[in-house]
């Protein structure tokens, strides 16, 4: 097994000079240097084909016992430097203070193709950030991390990734609903891949802690990594960069609403600066549309991180890492005129997205009132989301009062649509058929079109948590038939059409389908 170590982060920033692993504050270092945590008997569950080619190793390495000992932690690669990165944050709108990677341990950072790889183990003991937790994860939560990222991946969202998923052999001590329930889970270890880690929180750490010098450094450091065409960098580097900050987490967030993904936990040491989706917890989809809903209970209250807020959570996040930039630069005008600019472009975006989604490729303003009306209406009662898109395109705008049926197989109380709910629905399917007329754009081309914005294909709550129980059991057929379904989300696939369904009712109060916590 040969992989291009090529180091940066444990080179070129401050490394905290204590090497006790014990928690504790960690100052004026951007990461603490660790050793995994040795595991029984780790076996390798399943590997991503793909990320084993984009960081240079074959199917073969990955049969090898130095591939398990090495993505689980019980082998160290060789003239590498493990580590685990210091990060603050806001939790649910308060400042934490240090959080960090406390079940994450960084290996290294490979190269392969020009690009760049940081490969990064989650679940492989504690760190000197892993507070009063173990630095362990579960099975089950590393299942729902491996094949969510790669699912949002190929629907064309930027994320993280994962190359393997492995026991561990130890068990792990979980209580799923923090209700004085704890039991043993499988232990599991998940070696995720990006280009980079870094979060809001570690820029965010070094400003309350008035560490201009190390803010300094860290932002020196992911401008010329990441963002190197930005050039030296100055007040007006800073600013730009903010502002691609601003632009890539703009896109990441539309794609979720396209996609009708929750992310539920979205705290600033869960937001990536490279604007890739980061850290798959108490995530969920939706099923019947509801802006309101979040699939983390503990998160039920107040619903912070619901669907329908979570642009303006990116927004929140965005003004805490402008609080956090602010010493680079001295100056709030620059930074507020970014920050104002989100909201407009968000609006623009997010109507041309849904433009996408109902297959509009000219402009009419009347669209926006279309666009209000479908939210409505899918409101209204429950109705699946994936379904509802998908099927919308083989709507005929020549027949438009067979709308309405034509979202039948959507409806999960159809018992409960009354006469006012169907009149509203064929009021918008003749405005909607309407409104195609104006377009120039063939139905089957439409269609086409349509049909690589809407995926038939989403990792639906009830189906990851079909995969953890089967794989608890030792069978893991359902990761691996998951995993090449989601690889193509958009595609007809005929041969998996009984997972283009809606959710059953069996999970429709299900704890690990419709209530998830941070217990991972
Ligand atoms: P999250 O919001 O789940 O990404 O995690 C928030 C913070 O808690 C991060 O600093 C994590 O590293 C830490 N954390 C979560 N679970 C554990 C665990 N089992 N052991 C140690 N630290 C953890
Ligand atoms: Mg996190």
């Amino acid at each position: 097994m040969k992989l291009t170590i090529k180091d940066t982060y444990n080179k070129e920033l401050p490394e905290d000079p204590i090497l006790e692993n014990t928690p504790r504050q960690v100052s004026g270092a951007c990461y603490s240097l660790v050793t995994p945590k040795k595991t029984k008997k780790p076996e390798l569950v399943h590997v991503s084909i793909e990320m084993l080619e984009a960081i240079g190793l074959s199917l073969e390495d990955s049969k090898t016992d130095t591939f398990v000992q090495t993505f689980t932690g019980n082998t160290i690669l060789p003239n590498t430097k493990p580590y685990a990165m210091c990060y603050g944050g806001h939790q649910f709108g308060n400042w934490a203070g240090q959080l960090g990677d406390g079940r994450a341990i960084n290996l290294a950072e490979v190269e392969h193709l020009s690009k760049r790889w940081a490969l990064q183990l989650k679940g492989a003991g504690p760190t000197p950030y892993s507070r009063t937790a173990d630095g362990l994860a579960v099975l089950r939560s590393s299942i729902r991390e491996y094949l969510c990222s790669e699912a949002i991946h190929h629907l064309g969202i930027p994320t993280t990734r994962a190359l393997s998923l492995s026991l561990t052999g130890d068990q792990v001590l979980r209580d799923v609903l923090y209700n004085g329930n704890p039991e043993y889970e499988k232990g599991a270890v998940v070696c995720r891949a990006a280009p980079s880690f870094i979060r809001f929180g570690n820029f965010q750490i070094f400003s309350a802690r008035q560490d201009t010098k190390n803010l300094k450094k860290l932002t020196d450091y992911t401008i010329s990594h990441f963002f190197s065409h930005l050039g030296t960098p100055s007040k007006t580097t800073y600013l730009q960069f903010f502002k691609e900050v601003m632009l890539r987490n703009l896109e990441m967030v539309i794609h979720w609403q396209r996609v009708g993904f929750v992310h539920g936990v979205m705290n600033t040491d869960n937001m990536s600066i490279l604007g890739l989706t980061i850290d798959y917890g108490p995530y969920g989809w939706l099923e019947d549309y509801d802006a309101d809903w979040t699939p983390n209970t503990t998160d039920r209250q107040h619903k912070r991180y619901r669907f329908g807020n979570q642009a303006d959570i990116v927004l929140w996040n965005l003004y805490q890492l402008a609080n956090a930039l602010y010493p680079l630069i001295n100056e709030t005008e620059g930074l507020e005129t970014i920050l104002t600019e989100y909201t407009d472009l968000y609006a623009e975006k997010y109507v041309a997205m849904m433009r996408s989604k109902l297959g509009l490729y000219t402009i009419y303003k009347k669209d926006i009132s279309l666009i209000q009306e479908v939210e409505e209406n899918l409101q209204l009662t429950e109705t699946d989301m994936t379904i509802f898109f998908r099927n919308l395109s083989d709507f005929n705008s020549e027949n438009s009062e067979e709308g309405f049926s034509l979202i039948k197989n959507a409806l999960y109380k159809p018992d409960e649509v009354t006469k006012a709910i169907k009149e509203k629905w064929d009021a918008w399917f003749k405005n909607y058929a309407e409104r195609l007329q104006q377009e120039n754009v063939l139905p089957k081309e439409r269609k086409e079109k349509m049909n690589l914005t809407n995926p038939k294909y989403v990792l639906r709550n009830y189906m990851a948590q079909l995969a953890i129980e089967a794989a608890d059991k030792g069978d893991y057929s359902l990761i691996d038939t998951l995993f090449t379904i989601l690889k193509n989300p958009y595609k007809e696939q005929m041969e998996h059409i009984k997972w283009f369904a809606k959710r059953p009712d069996w999970a429709r109060n299900k704890i690990g389908c419709s209530m998830l916590s941070c217990s991972s």
